[in-house]
């Protein structure tokens, strides 16, 4: 049956009570201690005023504070907007104010970032409750990382010592399973992020699902450094652990020799990568003294990755479930997911199988989720095996967007298909072909340009270390293409050798206009290292011709 986020931790402290649920280097806390430990933030959140329905912002790397944080959030009946924390003050200001979060639970000291001194700039006086920057903002919540504080601002200790002197303020506050648990940003890879709208409902059944597909059995231990506000960690981690008495043993940043540690340490049996993260681990030099026995299996996702990789992880990790996966914020989290006995040609070329007729449901829901390709012009559904965008309709969909109307009305139809902005095709045993993004599309002298196509092409030329196709706004034809290349260091690559390349093997009005070599440096990445196409394209055409 479905539940919200706080009654399936109650449900879970019930079954799995004593197990293990967050285990770090400084301490476990059973499943029985987070519910207790939720209880009493949840009540101090409610004397400190947090009214149903309000917004609560926490920006909180991956500490074992988050998960009582998180579910206390919702106990007290109000809504979790898990911000990325590694945001700088300009990013920081746009999602508080687009979210109107009434409350900010923060940190100090994490990574050298002052999120304090950020909110001096964004909302000075917030300290004294003076500030007028954010209307809707009442108050602040630290977590001292590094044994800082600043007077008069209440501290996670406070919030909890605040519930044990107000027992009770939470029970029964809770809104229903379909309402809205969490706001999550999307990561702003093709524009401002926009913060999805996600009920308690929708991240437990993507988890559960993982589960399923990945036939998990009891207490799988996954170990991740991928953030807690972010899909992948959330519900790949936390929610998919929860569901089967499992533990999550989160790290705050990634390092490869910490990873390493972890698992040797901590017995962990899953850990969550992106192939940066992968390559990272297999090259690190403590891998052959490391006791990895107890690892089972690697889940990669977010981003392609090679034959090669995946035969380096069989063969020097010992693991004998890899998987991969594709998903997004708007659809709730992973909708796709490969199967352990599939071959690495197939782990490369697709992003995974649409995950089991009905998996997305709870056991006794029945609600399935629906998965196709429609016409990026149209909208209208295309068959099997044809190129458009890809789509899905059930119970994990967002929503909306918080506070974008117009956004929201692109991305989620009438009939409740969210569409995914991403270009694909499915195979006819519902395997996903991811081709692209539908926003960095572009037309040139009226034809549709498809930039991987041209991509692709780019990279193959032996002095090119990463290459980018992007639309820019010409008088004559419309839009054209230009190739933004990052050279290998040391590579001799003209802008000639690179256009001839792509006459070779391409339609000519592939063929990119312009050739803009760059250094990997320079590129416009999200805070989480995705190459922003957009403002590639912003600054490609500021350059001129
Ligand atoms: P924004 O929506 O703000 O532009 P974003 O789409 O990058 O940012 P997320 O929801 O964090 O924000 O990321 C989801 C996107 O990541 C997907 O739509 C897809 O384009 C990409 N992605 C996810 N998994 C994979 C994968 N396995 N391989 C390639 N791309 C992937
Ligand atoms: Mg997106």
């Amino acid at each position: 049956t479905p539940m919200t986020l706080h009654e399936r931790l109650a449900h879970c402290a019930g079954e799995f009570g004593e197990r293990p649920m967050v285990i770090t280097d400084d301490r476990t806390v059973t499943y029985a201690d987070v519910e207790a430990w939720t209880e009493r933030l949840a009540d101090g959140l409610v004397a400190l005023g947090v009214r149903p329905g309000d917004r609560v912002g926490l920006v909180m790397a991956n500490y074992v504070e988050f998960v009582p944080l998180k579910f206390a959030i919702s106990r007290a009946g109000a809504i979790a907007i898990p911000f990325n924390y590694l945001y700088r003050t300009d990013e920081l200001r746009y999602v508080l104010e687009q979210s109107e979060a009434n409350l900010l639970i923060t940190m100090t000291g994490f990574a050298g970032l002052d999120h304090l001194g950020m909110l001096d700039e964004i909302a000075p006086g917030w300290d004294r409750g003076e500030q007028d920057a954010l209307p809707e903002l009442r108050g602040v919540v630290t977590l001292s990382t590094d044994g800082r504080s600043r007077d008069g601002v209440g501290s996670v200790e406070d919030l909890e010592q605040l519930g044990r002197e107000h027992p009770g303020g939470s029970a029964g506050r809770g809104a229903g399973p379909g309402d809205v648990a969490d706001i999550l940003y999307t990561s702003g890879t093709t524009g401002s992020p926009k913060g999805v709208l996600i009920t308690h409902d929708a991240s437990q059944r993507t988890g559960y699902a993982s589960a399923l597909t990945r036939a998990f059995e009891d207490g799988r231990r996954i170990l991740f450094s991928l953030p807690c506000y972010h899909m992948f960690g959330y519900v790949e981690g936390l929610m998919a652990a929860m569901m089967v008495g499992g533990a999550i043993v989160p790290q705050t940043a990634f390092d490869p020799g910490r990873y390493l540690e972890g698992i040797e340490r901590h017995r962990a049996t899953d850990i969550l990568c992106v192939p940066t993260m992968t390559v990272a681990i297999l090259e690190h030099p403590d891998l052959a003294t490391r006791d990895l026995s107890s690892l089972r299996a690697i889940l990669s996702g977010a981003a392609p990755a090679p034959v090669w990789l995946w035969e380096k992880v069989r063969d020097t990790l010992g693991v004998d479930e890899i998987v991969t996966g594709y998903g997004m914020t708007e659809q709730g989290g992973a909708m796709t997911l490969s199967l352990p006995e599939d071959p690495f040609e197939r782990l490369s070329a697709t992003v995974g199988r649409v995950k089991l007729a009905g998996a997305a449901g709870l056991p006794g829901s029945g609600d399935l989720t629906e998965y196709r390709t429609i016409d990026v012009m149209t909208g209208e559904p295309l068959p099997t095996g044809e190129e458009g965008e890809l789509a899905a309709r059930g119970p994990t969909n967002m929503l909306g967007f918080y506070g974008k109307p117009e956004e929201t009305a692109r991305a989620l139809d009438d009939e409740g298909w969210v569409r995914s902005g991403d270009l694909g095709y499915l195979t006819e045993d519902r395997y996903v072909v991811l081709t692209g993004r539908s926003k960095e599309l572009y037309k040139s002298g009226g034809e549709l340009v498809m930039p991987k196509e041209v991509e692709e092409v780019l990279s193959r030329h032996p002095g090119v270390s990463q290459a980018f196709a992007v639309g820019v706004a010409d008088d004559r034809w419309g839009e054209i293409g230009v190739a933004c290349v990052v050279p290998k260091a040391g590579a001799a690559v003209t802008a000639d050798d690179l256009v001839a390349l792509c006459r070779e093997q391409l339609a000519r009005f592939k063929v990119p206009r312009r050739v803009v070599f760059l250094e990997a440096t320079d590129l416009p990445t999200t805070p989480t290292g995705k190459v922003q196409k957009f403002r590639l394209a912003r600054m490609v055409a500021e350059q001129g011709a």
